[in-house]
């Protein structure tokens, strides 16, 4: 039998993976394969698969067979082409040793740096790089990253800094910065060989205390640790959490890379740094990033030192700022996708070390895809398909009003487009916890790391004191669409005493203030803000989309300005208008409520005749928005408790109003209470019972749609009906309606084309839907009701368990977010199959809350719906993700 293989050699030109590999060598190795197939100098190295890490987990955290041979026999190859050998006192081969895995998880999993160094080579090393500095440096550096991470040294405590402020710091960085105090230094740069040697006495002394057991020397031991450190991080809280944000599978595994150790920090040529072949913020073709002179990569990331600019290279390191321009321009021709590159400069020599595709906001991803087909290197259904449709929500993300009064209090940079405003917070915790209250929240940090990934998400914006561009707040603030100020130098954050001090004000833990991810403004206060206003790219990717997809959008608007904004965003017409929605405005709930509580049909009437006009005005101003596109009036849904007057001097107006007692408006108040209202006298049931209500609305909608159509404009009317669970509603309903439909034409002398319709949301209106269709012209799911009626699950109470349904892993996602494919999606399948084996041309959308989220929008494609219906906010995003 052919042995597995579990590791794959890149080096000296030739690779043995692919690019295209990436579910078995992760991102991270198959851009290294890939880059090494190109003829681009990459330290040579070896990629450890993801199968050998899901393995390592079945296997109950040991190596698969044969995993550890194949790595020490590319360890050898490593060994032949850089000339130096692993563990050798003389001249040592060190590595580094990072996760990957096939979707990119920033700064998730572990890395360790500089492995291979114990007390003999990292002599070796000082005598190779004639620097025992350097060396010595590199060996602290790796003892306090192997500590932490494989041998957990993770305790922190607080140290004073020289200006008395209290900062929490792990054990290994408290000594450091000890070190550095005692000496009255404040770079790293400035502690000399002696203190370097005492730090990794000191180093070695911590983990003796901590973990019982020396630093283990063996370099091949510390390998084999660091690999199933790498291993183990795939399950460490953070990469469980960012995973569980972006919906990337729990068995996946990661990969892990072992690649040749290649130095940024050997002197004033060397250097690391960070790039994007395209502006990753404005999607602007440029070369854009940041780098440190005499830096290793973690200082970049870290964002600790505050980088420079990628053109600052051109002046110092002119050679390799131009074989950066040649490889960026390769890369992107050979990817034909905007890149996010890493790379490192050892004493003048340029090594790349990572190409992936990059992160960018949505406004960057539209204009790189329209300017990519524009210049020929991508078509444009490729174009549409860069662009996540999650991501569109960005676009649409307010911003500041310009007229608004700002009192800025600090500026720092723009990392992440869009305004926020919220609550200070300054720990993710708080962060978490207020925002579960309901509060926006902003969250205020000297700088993020993984750990802040939930408070993160918690948070309307994020600013951080330090940082450059491609630190961690800005990277991931851009991620989630989350406006971003990074370095922002100018504030004074005190943690211990939940403040910060900008321009002479204090800002303490609870007041609000407004952060602009566009201009990097700090503001004081609540500013407000406006909606955006989309681009001429925007435009012409939507109409790219529109060529291509077959779903028709329609929105979900009940009056007529959510009608004109839906058709601002593209859409086609409206998928449901919830009636009652208007009845809650101004003082028409006190005519509602006239109605549900008249003792007869007399009184009920008088109460419609105060509610037909306003209906029919509203109707008038919807028809009008979206002439000469269909638009669905759903007639009166939800359980009459919506509508019941709540207090005492509520119902002492209606009393007397409708000139009846107090006490026998209260009974009746009281005989409408019920125990289920969500399964009680609601939907198509208030129709049967109180039928001269839908008249009164069918009546309203036909004199508007005649009205209009005299006047020329085009209008195309549905009836919806709600709730139905037997043809016979139908049948009873079409033919009073119908009636009171031909009435008004007859008077009006006018003639209207409508549908007649019902909405398919409950369990037994699906197994009879062939029956249902014979009175129905069209169905709109209504996915919210079934949701909740297969599952059984209460919509309005879900909320206080279902979160622990998520977290046990019980379910994957939350149903009433994306369509339960398992149960509710085979129910709508069975519906539209039994309605068009009737009715072959039935005209099927849905017009749940799923109408706007993408995944559930594809799967409506998939089972064939001729339209989704969402908000107006997302209709952008349904024509995308259609
Ligand atoms: C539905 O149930 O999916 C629906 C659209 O109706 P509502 O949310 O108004 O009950
Ligand atoms: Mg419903």
């Amino acid at each position: 039998m052919r042995k597995k293989k579990y590791s794959y050699y890149f080096g000296d030109g030739k690779a043995e993976g692919r690019g295209n590999w990436k579910d078995r060598l992760g991102g991270k190795g198959a851009g290294l394969a890939e880059m090494t197939h190109l003829g681009i100098n990459v330290p040579s190295g070896f990629t450890i698969t993801t199968v050998a890490c899901v393995e390592y987990f079945h296997r109950r955290k040991k190596f698969p067979a044969g995993m550890w041979e194949q790595a020490l026999k590319h360890l050898k190859r490593v060994e032949r082409s850089m000339g130096t050998r692993f563990g050798d006192p003389e001249n040592p081969l060190l590595v580094s040793v990072r996760s990957g895995a096939q979707a990119s998880m920033p700064g998730m999993m572990d890395t360790v740096l500089n492995l291979g160094l114990n007390d003999q080579t990292v002599q070796g090393l000082a005598r190779r790089t004639h620097n025992s500095r350097f060396a010595l440096d590199a060996y602290r550096r790796f003892i306090a990253m192997f500590g932490t991470i494989v041998l957990g040294v993770k305790r922190e405590r607080n140290f004073t800094l020289p200006d008395g402020k209290v900062q929490k710091k792990n054990l290994f960085d408290g000594l450091f910065e000890e070190k550095k105090q005692k000496k009255g230094v404040q770079n790293d740069t400035d502690l000399d060989e002696k203190d370097l040697e005492e730090l990794v006495g000191q180093f070695k002394r911590l983990i003796r205390q901590e973990t019982g057991s020396p630093l283990p020397d063996d370099p091949y031991r510390q390998l084999r640790l660091a690999i199933e450190a790498v291993f183990n991080s795939w399950y460490g809280e953070r990469a469980v959490t960012y995973r569980k944000f972006s919906g990337i599978p729990e068995d996946w595994g990661t990969a892990v890379n072992v690649q040749a150790m290649v130095f940024g920090n050997q002197g004033i040529n060397s250097a690391t740094g960070v790039a994007f072949t395209r502006d990753a913020n404005t999607g602007r073709r440029r070369f854009f990033g940041e780098f440190l002179f005499n830096a290793q990569g973690e200082d970049v990331v870290a964002g600790i030192r505050t980088p420079l600019p990628i053109a600052a290279m051109a002046r110092r390191l002119p050679v390799v700022y131009r074989e950066l321009q040649k490889i960026y321009k390769k890369l992107e021709r050979h990817y034909r996708d905007m890149l996010d590159l890493e790379f490192t400069v050892q004493e003048g020599k340029l090594y790349m070390l990572q190409t992936r595709v990059g992160k960018r906001t949505a406004a960057a991803a539209v204009r790189i895809a329209v300017e990519m087909a524009q210049e020929g290197l991508i078509n444009r259904e490729t174009a549409v398909q860069r662009v996540d449709p999650h991501q569109l929500d960005q676009l649409l993300h307010p911003t500041i009003a310009p007229m608004a009064v700002l009192k800025v209090i600090a500026k720092g940079l723009a990392a992440s487009p869009g305004a926020a405003v919220g609550k200070v917070v300054f720990t993710s915790a708080d962060a978490q916890r207020m925002s579960e209250m309901g509060e926006r929240v902003v969250l205020v940090r000297a700088e993020t790391s993984p750990e802040d990934i939930g408070g993160m998400h918690a948070s309307q914006g994020i600013l951080t004191a330090r940082g450059g561009m491609t630190s961690h707040a800005a990277v991931v603030g851009r991620g989630m669409g989350k406006p971003c100020v990074v370095g922002c130098s100018e504030i004074q954050i005190d943690e211990e005493k939940y403040l910060f001090t900008a321009s002479g004000h204090t800002i303490r833990e609870g007041q609000i203030i407004t952060l602009n991810g566009t201009t990097g403004d700090v503001i004081l206060g609540d500013v407000p803000l406006i909606e955006p206003t989309l681009g001429k790219d925007f435009k012409t990717l939507m109409g790219w989309m529109d060529k291509i997809r077959q779903l028709k959008i329609r929105a979900n608007a009940d009056t007529p300005e959510d009608a004109k904004v839906a058709r601002k965003f593209g859409a086609e017409g409206i998928g449901l208008c919830r009636t009652e929605h208007m009845f809650f405005e101004g003082d028409r709930i006190m005519a509602v409520r006239e109605m549900i509580l008249a003792e007869d049909e007399k009184g009920r009437k008088r109460a419609l005749a105060k509610l037909l006009p306003i209906q029919r005005g509203d109707f008038i101003g919807i028809f009008r928005e979206m002439k000469g596109l269909p638009v669905t009036i759903r007639l009166l849904d939800p359980p009459l408790h919506e509508f019941l007057p709540q207090t005492k001097a509520e119902l002492e107006e209606l009393a007397r109003t409708m000139n009846v007692e107090l006490s026998v408006l209260k009974a009746k108040n009281r005989s409408l209470q019920e125990f289920n209202p969500m399964l009680g006298h609601r939907g198509c049931r208030l129709g049967i019972t109180y039928p001269e209500v839908y008249e009164m609305q069918v009546q309203a909608m036909m004199e508007a749609a005649c009205h209009l159509t005299r006047q020329g404009v085009r209008v195309f009317p549905e009836v919806m009906i709600p709730l139905v669970v037997d043809v016979k509603e139908l049948e009873l309903l079409k033919t009073r309606l119908t009636d009171i439909a031909q009435q008004v034409m007859r008077r009006t002398r006018t003639r209207v084309r409508y549908l007649f319709g019902t909405m398919i949301e409950l369990p037994r209106a699906i197994l009879v839907a062939d029956q249902i269709a014979r009175e129905a012209e069209f169905f709109s799911f209504g996915t919210n009701d079934l949701t909740q009626t297969v599952y059984g699950l209460s919509r309005d109470d879900a909320g206080k368990f279902l979160p622990d349904y998520i977290e046990q892993g019980i379910f994957q996602e939350d149903p009433f977010v994306t369509i339960d494919r398992a149960a509710v999606g085979p129910m709508m399948e069975m519906g539209i199959r039994k309605g068009r084996l009737v009715r072959p041309n039935l005209k099927i959308g849905i017009c749940g809350e799923h109408g706007g989220e993408p995944r559930s929008v594809e799967y409506c494609h998939q089972l064939g719906l001729d339209y989704v219906s969402c908000s107006p906010y997302r209709v952008p995003i349904a024509r995308l993700a259609a």
